[in-house]
């Protein structure tokens, strides 16, 4: 059982208008097992979540704490939080040229597991998961992301937290620009990698469309940096129907 704690976390990122506080506060546990999904606007601050759990340079924590089962998160490199355990979709999306998809998912799983897999049930897993996702035998001989349609992309993440098992999973839109069927695939190696390893998800996404596949425990919705609203899997029905209008504060009066 693992827990990843987010405490008051506050955030700002430089702009060329000066340093601006995108978290104000953001307070969340996810437990192993549990599906949290984060809804929100466009610009609320979602990936700068993130990202900044992820230990994105761009993003300067200033106040506020994570910790994964009380280990300071904020003080591990990049690498430490994947060894211990935390997975990131978006550390990946980089096209890696010349390192190709099978090499680099084997590296990976022996930086974190401090060993090599076992050739023989390693390739095995790979070209499981892989038929699991509808992929193309093939991609696993082509460079990381190289070339890679958005499709490909989404899919390529997924088979990451599949073989990857880590006890906490980020993923920020992974819905986007799929269409459905890939969107149901997609989905279901979600799920099947949760199942597998117990992992405890936040799901990140702008619709809620994914959320019929993916079922949620928890919905949190965000708004300007802060967790506004909380509840059960109605709360996105309820987002569907309504959208994020009451939400939203009303525009300021010209003046
Ligand atoms: P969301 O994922 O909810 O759409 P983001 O976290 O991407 O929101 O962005 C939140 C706000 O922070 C936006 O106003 C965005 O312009 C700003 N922001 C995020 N990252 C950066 C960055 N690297 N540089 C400048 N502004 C940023
Ligand atoms: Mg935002
Ligand atoms: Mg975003």
């Amino acid at each position: 059982m693992s827990t990843l704690e987010i405490r008051d976390l506050h955030v700002t990122v430089d702009t060329e208008q000066g340093t601006k506080e995108i978290l104000r506060g953001v307070t969340l546990t996810i437990n192993s097992g549990e599906t949290h999904a984060i809804m929100g606007p466009n610009g609320s601050g979602k990936s700068t979540l993130a990202y900044s759990i992820a230990g994105h340079p761009k993003y300067t924590i200033t106040s506020g704490t994570v910790t994964l089962d009380g280990e300071d998160v904020l003080e591990m490199s990049v690498d430490e939080r994947a060894r211990a355990g935390l997975f990131l979709a978006m550390q990946y999306p980089v096209e890696v040229p010349g390192v190709t998809v099978s090499n680099f998912l084997r590296t990976a799983k022996t930086a974190i597991d401090g060993e090599a897999p076992k050739l023989r049930t390693w390739v095995k897993d790979l070209k499981q998961s892989m038929a699991d996702l509808k992929m193309d035998p093939a991609v696993s001989d082509r460079g990381v992301n190289e070339g890679f349609s958005g499709g490909e992309k989404k899919r390529h993440e997924i088979l990451q937290m599949e073989l990857l098992k880590p006890k906490i999973a980020i993923l920020d839109e992974t819905d986007s620009g799929l269409d459905v069927d890939a969107l149901r695939i997609v989905s279901e190696g979600v799920n099947r990698a949760k199942e597998a390893t117990g992992s405890g998800v936040l799901l990140i996404t702008h619709y809620t469309r994914i959320l019929r596949y993916i079922k949620p425990d928890f919905v949190h919705v965000f708004v300007d940096g802060r967790i506004a609203e909380q509840g059960g899997p109605e709360l996105a029905d309820r987002l569907e129907a309504e959208g994020y209008d009451r939400f939203q504060a009303a525009p300021a009066a010209a003046t």
